[in-house]
């Protein structure tokens, strides 16, 4: 089967990226259409959109009508191409202008934006009648999609029988009250009960990830460890229950890269582009240097030792203080570290801005504050380890990509980073697919002994140099996981 797949979703990289979702709807997506798929993407029209980066931009149609508040809004439905993949952009000519806020999340009124924006995908493939065989949405921004269709759109004689939910991270479940649900057309309050929508643990709220839970055929995350996790106390943030209860529908797929825009052989933004293939080890090594050099240069930074660095955003879950911690143990071992992370919360970028300050005379360190999607790309081509010190990791993406460019992982054992690196010490699997560090526990010791370890291998040139070769031998293309994805399809289809 070569079904028509239409993903919802909140970001599409590199057009509109605040993370790895972005990079997750296009890998996919792309790997999907090259299988035969016919694919597209419904994405908010941000005016953050770089409109000149999308091919053949035209008005598909002005006829969408979508509500809020009891009043209709009119629709703009605009439909171009990306890399490829047709994307459908939904721009709302609603009152409060929810996607002219110039960012894609952290606005006061998040929910209300993306409860709009679903509805909205929902009339859209309702009043142009298009029936796809898939809807596949996304975290909480888009997980309403399934009850809408279910709910408002079922009873009307439009449906889609075969939808997926993949879960992105579990943290984040769209918390609200009943009255946001009631102003898109849906009365929140019959559906605050336990067995629908009510929050597992705010009893007073409503849950729109667990909407998607609810709603569709397969609950998948992105990576088989967390998909286990996330039934637990300490990593289900308050889902665990329910996930339990539809544990016959959940499923962990790991998520790939993509290897045509992760391919330091074309990559555009290096300053060298270089062969990422073991049989061409040399090549990888002065690719790095010319990179390094054209980092450095860049940034007025002078590497020393081995060259660490982090590329992600700050938040808690990705350690914060383990990163402050690495950066400063680091510098003490005589190693140079690059930070590069984005953030929005003040408190935590104010304890990053702290360390910057401290070492401000320091030529081997560097912190950019800011998300820069050129220099990411240079930092990964450059550095000899990346740093994921992460409290989870649904799947984790910097570690894959990193290993791509020749560059090592180390890293908390949890979530997708436990799937995607072996530790070099690991004797249950073959030396050659040991790729990195790995520690267990989220604290000071644990991380420091790794960076020991990780020390003591880079001062031994021969054990360096094999883990480099190891790293380039992996493969994390999306064929293998869009696959997975097509067999959970089918499943629901042969139901
Ligand atoms: P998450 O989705 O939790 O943010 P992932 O590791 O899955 O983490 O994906 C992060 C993606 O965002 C990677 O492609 C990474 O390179 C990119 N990224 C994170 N922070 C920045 C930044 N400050 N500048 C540029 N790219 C970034």
């Amino acid at each position: 089967m070569y079904p028509h797949v239409i993903h919802i979703a909140s970001e599409f990289a590199p057009l509109v990226k605040a993370g790895g979702l972005g990079d997750v709807i296009h890998g996919l997506s792309k790997e999907q259409q090259k299988m035969g798929m016919k694919v597209e993407v419904i994405l908010p029209m941000y005016d953050s959109i770089d409109r000149s980066q999308v091919e053949k931009l035209h008005v598909r149609s002005e006829i969408v009508w979508s509500f809020e508040h009891n009043k209709e809004f009119h629709t703009t439905v605009w439909s171009g191409l990306i890399d490829g993949i047709s994307i459908i952009f939904l721009e709302p000519h609603e009152e409060k202008k929810h996607f002219n806020q110039g960012r894609i999340y952290g606005c006061k009124n998040d929910i209300e934006r993306f409860l709009y924006f679903s509805r909205a995908a929902v009339e859209y493939l309702h009043t142009s009648d298009i029936r796809p065989d898939v809807l596949h949405v996304h975290d909480w921004p888009t997980a309403t999609a399934p009850l809408f269709l279910k709910e408002l759109y079922k009873p009307h004689g439009y449906h889609i029988e075969n939808i997926t939910l993949t879960i992105h991270n579990v943290e984040h479940q769209g918390r609200c009250q009943p009255k946001h649900l009631t102003n898109i057309g849906i009365r929140g309050d019959d559906f605050r009960t336990e067995k629908l929508l009510q929050d597992p643990t705010h009893p007073t709220l409503i849950n729109l990830l667990k909407a998607g839970i609810l709603y569709s055929d397969n609950v998948v995350t992105v990576s088989p460890t967390y998909a286990k996790e996330i039934m637990t106390k300490e990593y289900g943030f308050g889902m665990e229950s329910v996930l339990a209860k539809h544990k016959h529908k959940l499923y962990g797929i790991l998520n790939g890269i993509e290897l045509n825009y992760w391919n330091p052989e074309k990559d555009k933004f290096l300053f060298a582009n270089y062969t990422p293939n073991p049989t061409y080890y040399r090549q990888v090594r002065h690719g790095k240097q010319l990179n390094l050099e054209g980092v450095s240069k860049q940034l007025g930074f002078t590497k020393r030792g081995p060259l660490f660095c982090t590329i992600s955003r700050i938040t808690e879950q990705k350690g914060p203080k383990l990163i402050l911690h690495a950066i400063e143990q680091v510098l003490k071992h005589g190693g140079s570290f690059i930070f590069l992370g984005s953030s929005h919360d003040p408190k935590l970028e104010r304890e990053f801005l702290e360390l910057k300050n401290r070492y401000r005379n320091n030529p081997h360190i560097y912190i950019m504050l800011e998300f820069n999607e050129a220099l990411s790309h240079q930092i990964f081509a450059s550095a000899d380890c990346i740093l994921i010190p992460s409290i989870y990791e649904p799947c984790g993406l910097t570690q894959m990509i990193g290993m791509r460019y020749g560059t090592i992982p180390i890293a908390r054992k949890t979530g997708g980073l436990s799937d995607s690196i072996n530790d070099i010490n690991d004797a249950s699997v073959p030396l050659h697919e040991r790729t990195g560090f790995l520690f267990n526990n989220t604290t000071t010791q644990e991380l420091d002994s790794a960076i020991d370890r990780l020390f003591d291998t880079y001062a031994d040139p021969n054990q360096w140099s094999q883990l480099i070769k190891n790293v380039l031998t992996k493969n994390f293309s999306w064929h293998h996981s869009a696959k997975k994805y097509k067999t959970l399809y089918e499943k629901v289809t042969a139901k």
